[in-house]
């Protein structure tokens, strides 16, 4: 997979806006498209399945396809996370959809996670969601969107966001608030051309960062993040760079990517994908796999422990 086929994004939307609405509709329409464009995918069989049925973990990440273009939605905590979860998953992330009630407007509770985007540098798509709603009011709601961009020190680009209206409960999306049309494809449409791909070496050596941890009663500690540079392979064998300054061999299980609301093996992963890895015994969040060939760590990740967590 060519890094520019993909994209990762995170959505940030404070509870109830919508978000959960807007995911499963654009999976809906991903389909829809896939079948109306015979796009020739390799349905499922049961052995996939089965292989499958022992990952259990980070089942909020969705993977949607449109046009040829793998879209990994990547699943963000809606509140400040002590743990430092809102950070990794920005950093795992090219660019960010802000999902915002049409009546309501911005809430102060997602400005915690809107500033780490911001940050970071990404540029948003400002979605105004349930444009249906009688009493919605987008113009108000873009400005105070606005407002707040500039008030959290948001960049240039940053304040010239693009806005997508839509009625996620509806399925539908447009560039103009009172001329909607009944599909996501505006939507889609401004995430493969507005937010960019991985900018990501295909063909260096094997780097990835430990970024968020599952485990799964079958398969053990399972490693996700995003493949930073280069390939990974099944059973590959690594250098496993510890946060503390040690360092092992680390040999690659399964290679997992996302497809809709699955975790799907696959024989190798490339750069720029968001990948699950297992088999790789106890690894800790910041620890980098490596080409043992070509060892490189990647910078420090900051965690704090839970036991820091104010009250
Ligand atoms: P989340 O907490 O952000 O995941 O929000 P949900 O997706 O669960 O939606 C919260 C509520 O808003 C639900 O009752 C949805 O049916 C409703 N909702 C979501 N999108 C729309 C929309 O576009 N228009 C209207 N009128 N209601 C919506």
């Amino acid at each position: 997979m060519k890094p520019q086929d993909i994209r990762n994004i995170a959505i940030i939307a404070h509870v109830d806006h919508g978000k959960t609405t807007l995911v499963d509709a654009m999976l809906r329409q991903s389909q829809i498209f896939r079948e109306n464009q015979q796009v020739d995918e390799r349905v499922m069989d049961s052995n996939d399945i089965e292989r499958e049925r022992g990952i259990t973990i980070l089942s909020k990440n969705t993977a949607i396809q449109y046009k040829g273009v793998k879209i990994n939605i990547v699943d963000t905590p809606g509140h400040a996370d002590f743990g430092g979860e809102v950070e990794r998953v920005m950093n795992m992330v090219d660019g960010v959809l802000l999902l915002v009630d049409a009546v309501e407007g911005p809430m102060p509770q997602t400005k915690f996670v809107l500033r780490q985007a911001l940050e970071r540098g990404h540029k948003v798509i400002v979605v105004v969601n349930k444009i249906d709603r009688k009493n919605a009011r987008p113009d108000y709601v873009v400005n105070t969107t606005f407002d707040l961009f500039v008030d959290m020190g948001a960049n240039d680009e940053q304040c010239e966001f693009p806005v997508i209206y839509a009625s996620a409960l509806t399925g539908s999306s447009s560039k103009d608030p009172h001329q909607l049309t009944s599909t996501l494809e505006p939507l889609f449409e401004e995430i493969i051309s507005y937010l960019p791909h991985p900018q990501v070496d295909v063909d260096g050596p094997t780097q990835m960062q430990a970024t968020l941890l599952g485990y799964d009663d079958y398969k053990g500690q399972i490693v996700v993040g995003r493949l930073h540079r280069g390939k990974i392979y099944r059973n590959q064998s690594l250098l496993l760079l510890q946060n503390d300054g040690d360092s092992r061999r680390a040999r690659v299980g399964q290679v997992f990517t996302h497809r809709g609301l699955q975790r799907t093996e696959v024989e190798v992963a490339t750069a720029g994908d968001i990948i699950a890895l297992t088999g790789l015994g106890e690894v800790g969040i910041g620890d980098t796999l490596t080409d043992p060939e070509h060892p490189e760590a990647l910078p420090a990740i900051k965690v704090e422990e839970p036991t820091l967590r104010m009250t």
